[in-house]
């Protein structure tokens, strides 16, 4: 009997999805499920993370090569929830694992063990009384080496070195120091100290009357204690200046290790806050748990403004003092300056931003200093739901119902639930936060899965924009043609010549056209699914959903009216018009064209912050997340085009959408004011919306949900079929129908839809078809799906809970 230890191969193959089995030559006998190790594959040595041992018969076995870091990267949680998401998404078990590591960052984290210095023999022996040999014969090993890595020690010592190990470090005996970190390019910077005592200093620069740019040094180090390169830039000191000062023993230059972070610097001017009754009591329901180290959910649905951050804060807080580490989700990278500037100043180095848009360096030394303790507060997109941290007290979830948290590729895990299930396992609280909760998470709080916690006023007793809808048929009917209504320009110049600043809402780019009566705003629908049509190229209408297609009508079948419109497009011309009827108005634009880079986006607001403009105008992104006290105006051109779009949430997405552009209006002391521009006033999306009203909203959404059986009364999984062939697309995907038709026959609470044409009926080409699954529950159909080995095709792809279900 060997022991035998089992590898997932790091290859993106999804194919592969099993595991290895290899053996452990006598060095790296400590190596146990949750380590990175390089082994031999094939002709290759490959990346592969051990997921558990076994014994058996090794004969024929290959060995592993190396560990690839001094300690395990995956601990038993971790470990868990990639089981859980491989499971869940149907994904493999390499795939969910290659989620926890960041990038292509060929970290590796080293790390000794070292004696504590301030303890003496005696106190050891007597800490470890009745302890056996081998904590002792650890101690004397550190004692006589200095210290020692894992593996070093595991070369000394039989039985489990680990666990010895970390009692030691439990009883305060032995510290982790994390020493180097190989493979990295750690950044050095040189920074320039005085050598001699400050009042030496000052006694130089009261005698020498000349040589300003050494005074200029002197002082500065006087005042700032160290200087960097680029403060001797600015203080114009030459290199000459400091060279003469190192060599007069003046100053001493060191070197320091620097941690790249482009949020360094980002402040937020707000001074210390006192939660508010409504905010402490939403705390008094939460820590309980944080203090308890209990697995407890929250949703926290709070209005625009109500101060959901500030209870972030406290609660991170706690976590902090509990000694356990906290994540902190946003939706968009774009959306993170101003909660980073927020934490940061509230917890400075304690926190590191995570996301995809970093630079190597910069991920590999926020990654690093989580996993040496030195910072305890992640936050990030989310891909951040992924850091390693072995203590997670905390999720936080900030506007819980966005859809970025859904990843869209293989594997399409959505963060929120990655969380729950993580913070289950570590005992910890999630906290999700929404002015606008998603309907699934409002269900379930309702159902007492989560507590449901309320903030229903502003934070800083401003009140909630008024919103006026204009129905785009009326200004029609009076001979305006404009896209901007007469309404929606009055409110512009007035906010303009009072000096506040205005939002306007364009369109979302890259949607497909839907087909509307002008006069009357009847939008041609599916009648099965309840869905728009989308216009197709080809010059029929078309359901998304069951694929019924129609010739587009010429006539409104509502009021025979002609004139009927493709909406979808224009947002160009919607901008022109803008210049037009504003031409002296200062008018910046943010959309996808505009905002490359990690803080295009920040640049943008900071310089509409800072009042340089009048109109911000962009796509839904002008409409989250910040708080400019001096906009008091917001207009939306078109509610109607996400209402319109071809998928179930749409009218979810549009009362969100409304509710996020008013929660820009009016945050300071002036009280804002909101036009919506819809063809389809009386929409209870858009009704609900204008007043502020989630509950009305969540009561008729959830009975519509219900009679077309969406969720989150059934769970939807969605198929992709592809192949390079048109014909061959149509047979496949009819095959797999047919085989999951009879699969899932007995049941009748699964409804299977398709397949049809997928909206891009075509990528680079591979031709794609569409199969929807709807069921109660989703666990018979994950389980026919892999019976069926459908996870494991390359012509197949899965989506568990989709967010877009086109
Ligand atoms: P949300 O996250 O719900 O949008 P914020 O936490 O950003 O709300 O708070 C909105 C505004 O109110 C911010 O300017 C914040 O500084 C302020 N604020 C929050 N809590 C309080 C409080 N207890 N007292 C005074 N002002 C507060
Ligand atoms: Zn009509
Ligand atoms: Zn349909």
């Amino acid at each position: 009997m060997q022991k035998i230890i089992l590898v997932m191969i790091n290859l993106p193959v999804k194919t592969i999805n099993k595991a290895f089995s290899y053996l452990l030559p006598p060095e790296l006998q400590f190596i146990r499920a949750g380590w990175r190790v390089l082994v031999p594959f094939g002709s290759r040595k490959v990346e592969g993370f051990v997921v558990s041992t076994d014994s058996g018969n090794g004969d024929g076995l290959k060995y592993i090569i190396e560990a690839l870091d001094d300690l395990p990267w995956f601990d038993e949680n971790m470990l868990q929830t990639a089981k859980w998401i491989s499971d869940y998404y149907l994904c493999s078990l390499a795939e969910a694992m290659r989620l926890f590591i960041p990038g292509k960052t060929g970290l590796k984290t080293s790390l000794a063990y070292q004696l504590c210095p301030d303890l003496s023999c005696n106190e050891i022996e007597a800490a470890l009384a009745g302890k056996s040999d081998q904590y002792l014969a650890a101690c004397e090993y550190l004692a006589g080496h200095g210290s020692a890595s894992l593996p070093q020690i595991y070369k000394q010592l039989t039985g489990d070195c680990l666990k010895t190990l970390n009692y030691l470090v439990n009883k305060k005996i032995v510290v982790k120091k994390y020493s180097t970190v190989k493979q990295d390019k750690p950044k050095y910077e040189t920074f320039l100290k005085l050598a001699i005592t400050p009042a030496e200093a000052e006694q130089l620069l009261r005698v020498s009357g000349h040589r300003p740019a050494r005074r200029r040094l002197l002082t500065a180090l006087l005042s700032k204690g160290v200087l960097a390169k680029a403060d001797l830039k600015l203080l114009n000191i030459s290199q000459d200046t400091v060279k003469r000062s190192l060599a007069g023993g003046l100053i001493v230059a060191e070197q320091k290790r620097l941690l790249r972070n482009s949020y360094a610097g980002l402040a937020h001017e707000a001074g210390a806050i006192r939660l508010n009754q409504q905010q402490q009591q939403v705390l008094q329901q939460i820590m309980p748990a944080v203090v308890n180290r209990q697995y407890r959910s929250f949703l926290l649905h709070g209005i625009t403004g109500s101060g959901k951050t500030q209870v972030y804060l406290e609660v991170v807080a706690a976590v902090r003092k509990k000694r356990r580490q906290a994540i902190v989700l946003v939706p968009e990278i774009a959306l993170t300056s101003q909660i980073v500037a927020r934490f940061q100043t509230r917890f400075n180095d304690d926190v590191v931003v995570l996301h995809s848009k970093l630079s190597i360096d910069e991920r590999n030394d926020a990654i690093w200093r989580l996993r040496t303790g030195q910072a305890g507060i992640v936050i990030g997109a989310r891909s951040a739901v992924f850091a390693p941290l072995d203590d997670l007290g905390a999720v936080i979830i900030d506007e819980e119902h966005e859809f970025t948290y859904k990843q869209e590729e293989a594997p399409r895990y959505h963060a929120r639930e990655v969380a729950l299930k993580r913070a289950e396992l570590a005992e910890g609280v999630v906290l999700m936060g929404s002015a606008t909760p998603s309907v699934e998470s409002y269900y379930q709080a309702v159902r007492h899965t989560h507590t449901l916690l309320e903030l229903p006023d502003r934070a800083d007793g401003a009140s909630l924009p008024e919103v006026e809808l204009v129905d785009m048929r009326e200004e029609l009917r009076c001979g305006r043609r404009s896209v901007i209504s007469l309404a929606l320009r009055n409110l512009i110049n007035a906010a303009i010549a009072r000096g506040e600043q205005v939002i306007i809402l364009l369109n979302r780019r890259g949607y497909s056209t839907f087909v509307m009566c002008r006069e009357c705003g009847h939008v041609m629908s599916c009648s099965n699914c309840a869905v728009s049509l989308v216009y197709h190229k080809s010059g029929r209408l078309r359901c998304h959903y069951c694929q019924t297609s129609v010739t587009p009508p010429d006539v409104c079948p509502v009021c025979s009216s002609r004139y009927i419109r493709y909406f979808g497009t224009g947002t160009q011309r919607l901008e022109d018009e803008l210049a037009k009827t504003f031409p002296t108005a200062r008018m910046i634009r943010m959309d996808q064209d505009t905002t490359g880079g990690k803080l295009g986006h920040d640049r943008i607001l900071q310089a509409f912050a800072q009042g340089n403009y009048d109109i911000l105008l962009g796509t839904q992104m002008v409409a989250k997340g910040h708080d400019i006290k001096n906009v008091t105006a917001v207009g939306i051109i078109t509610a109607d085009s996400i209402l319109n779009l071809p998928d179930f949430r749409a009218a979810e997405r549009t009362f969100a959408l409304i509710t996020q552009a008013a929660g820009r209006a009016g945050r300071g002391a002036v009280s804002g004011k909101v036009v919506i521009q819809t063809y389809n006033p009386e929409h209870y999306a858009i009704e609900t919306g204008s007043r502020h009203a989630y509950a009305d909203f969540y009561e008729q959404e959830l009975s519509l949900r219900q009679s077309l059986f969406y969720p989150p009364f059934s769970k939807i999984t969605k198929l992709t079929v592809t192949a390079p062939e048109e014909g061959e697309v149509h047979r496949s995907a009819a095959d797999i129908a047919a085989a999951l038709t009879s699969a899932l026959a007995s049941s009748d609470s699964t409804k299977i839809l398709g397949p049809f044409v997928a909206p891009i009926a075509r990528i680079s080409n591979s031709f794609r078809m569409h199969i929807l699954i709807k069921s109660v529950e989703n666990a018979p159909v994950r389980l026919q799906l892999s019976l069926l080995k459908l996870h494991l095709r390359a012509d197949v792809s899965i989506d568990v809970d989709p967010v877009n279900v086109m």
